[in-house]
């Protein structure tokens, strides 16, 4: 079986994050999401949230498992036999970083990173945006799935 993780924060989950997870989707037989945590970072939405709003979204993809993870990336790999970590690559400024830890992640443990342009009518997209054009009241409903939107709204609205 082919297995890859695409690995990130998802604070909330975006709409490119989705067309990053759909494409690994249909180049995998299954494929991870993993949320890390970071326990210095305090997110918008806790972690059983992000989980929650990225099963319910990627459950029409069927081959789509979503967890949790606190620790390296490679362990995550290793744990569960995953050879290939999938990442969208939004422009040049994404990429010093993106090779170091893909550099890094291959030295540590041999598993390859696999980059995908990302689709451009979402080149600009992070999560950090569109929190912060939501919160000023920005529309961002052609950025996140209906879903999480009313869930960024609630929260902004502070529930
Ligand atoms: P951020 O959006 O703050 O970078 P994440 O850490 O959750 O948030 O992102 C995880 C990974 O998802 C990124 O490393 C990148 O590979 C991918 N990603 C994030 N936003 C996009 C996007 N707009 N288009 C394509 N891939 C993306």
């Amino acid at each position: 079986m082919r297995r890859a993780v695409c690995p990130g924060s998802f604070d909330p989950i975006t709409n490119g994050h989705l067309d990053i997870i759909s494409r690994a989707s249909r180049l995998y037989d299954e494929v991870y999401v993993a949320v890390m945590i970071n326990k210095a970072k305090k997110g918008l939405f806790e972690v059983d949230e992000r989980l929650d709003l990225i099963r319910q979204v990627t459950a029409e993809y069927g081959n789509v498992r979503v967890e949790a993870f606190h620790g390296l990336l490679v362990d995550f790999c290793k744990q569960r036999d995953i050879p290939a970590i999938v990442k969208g690559l939004r422009a040049v400024s994404d990429f010093d970083y993106e090779l170091q830890m893909a550099q890094m992640n291959i030295g540590l443990s041999g598993v390859e990173t696999l980059f995908v342009p990302t689709n451009p009518t979402y080149s600009f997209l992070s999560s950090s945006l569109v929190k912060e054009v939501a919160t000023w009241g920005g529309d961002i409903s052609h950025l996140v799935p209906p879903l999480v939107l009313d869930a960024l709204n609630k929260r902004l609205r502070k529930d």
